[in-house]
């Protein structure tokens, strides 16, 4: 089986199969790339690499140790991460680094995975770098970024960088259709070109479902509907100011996806199009230029309730 599953990469997969053939692992890999570039489909393919224990080439993808590497459930691979925290607490790193020294339960060696290495901080790195400077014969790191240059130079030089590329262009097209069959061919195509050529994050892009918010806010002007904009408006006033401007950010990209669509391009964001047959340009351009306001007024100092007051009386 191998690397396979990875598409794509082909000198970094073949790297990996020389290494692995040849017993001559590193101690620690950095894995780099931008979202959607497959970090943890290759963390997973390596790390049950590392602990398979079939027959031929690594990994066999079959044996129970690959299984449950697939599966998340090998006792040998330690995740270390905490997805509420913005910042991986290093008390995780700590308890991780404890662990990592009782020798692994069922395989020869035990690996120590860590999703979101930019988000460790600098105590996180430091406390990685005690156990990276002197890890048990046994240990192995993947490290998963997509800002390598967050990480200490120190952590960097003790790791074997493996940077994810992106795809040719045919290839991701071919598995976007494979992924996505019902979907329009210009559709996968805009989707290929705005990922950077990365299969995760054109996935992402097709899956996209419009928020709450912004399903409602479609709603209202598509309708030219201003009591049902003042009911979504109104909560809002409430908001903190950086999640104002990320929604009202949202809406903006609704309003100029619906003139996209006018142009008779393919619809860029779900909602977009009804917008886009329901009202004239001239109305669309005059929302996108309110919007705009209204995001540079809640960038600057004006209070998330006049924003709102604003909004719901340029938007009527
Ligand atoms: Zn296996």
């Amino acid at each position: 089986m191998g690397f396979e599953s990875l598409l794509g990469n082909p000198r970094l997969k073949e790297n990996l199969k020389l290494s692995l053939a040849s017993g001559r692992l590193s101690h620690c890999y950095l894995i780099s790339g931008p979202t959607g570039s497959g970090k943890r489909t290759l963390a997973r393919l390596l790390a049950a690499a590392i602990l398979c224990r079939g027959a031929g080439e690594k990994p066999c993808l079959r044996c129970r140790a690959c299984r449950k590497v697939l599966a998340g459930t090998h006792p040998d691979v330690i995740t270390v991460d905490d997805p509420e925290k913005k910042t991986v607490p290093v008390e995780r790193i700590r308890a991780a680094r404890a662990e990592l020294y009782i020798r692994p339960n069922e395989a020869e060696k035990k690996i120590l995975l860590i999703p979101r290495a930019q988000d460790l901080g600098i105590p996180g790195q430091n406390a990685l770098l005690k156990v990276l400077e002197e890890p048990p014969g046994y240990g192995v790191f993947l490290l998963l970024t997509d800002a390598a240059d967050k990480l200490l130079p120190t952590v960097r030089s003790r790791s074997t960088e493996l940077e994810l590329s992106p795809l040719p262009k045919d290839l991701l097209i071919r598995q976007l259709k494979n992924d996505f069959p019902q979907a329009d061919s210009e559709v996968l195509s805009q989707a290929a070109a705005q990922s950077g050529g990365f299969l995760g994050a054109a996935q992402a892009l097709l899956e996209a479902e419009p928020d709450e918010n912004a399903r409602a806010f479609a709603a209202c002007v598509a309708q030219s509907d201003p009591v049902a904009l003042l009911r979504l408006l109104i909560p809002m006033e409430k908001w903190k100011r950086d999640r104002l401007i990320a929604q009202l950010q949202v809406f903006l990209e609704l309003l100029q996806g619906a003139l996209v669509c006018q142009a008779g391009l393919p619809e860029p964001v779900p909602g977009a199009k009804e917008i886009g047959a329901r009202r004239d340009g001239a109305t669309l351009l005059r929302g996108v230029e309110a919007l705009k306001k209204a995001i540079e007024y809640a960038q600057g100092n004006v209070s998330p309730a006049a924003v709102c007051g604003y909004l719901a009386y340029a938007l009527r």
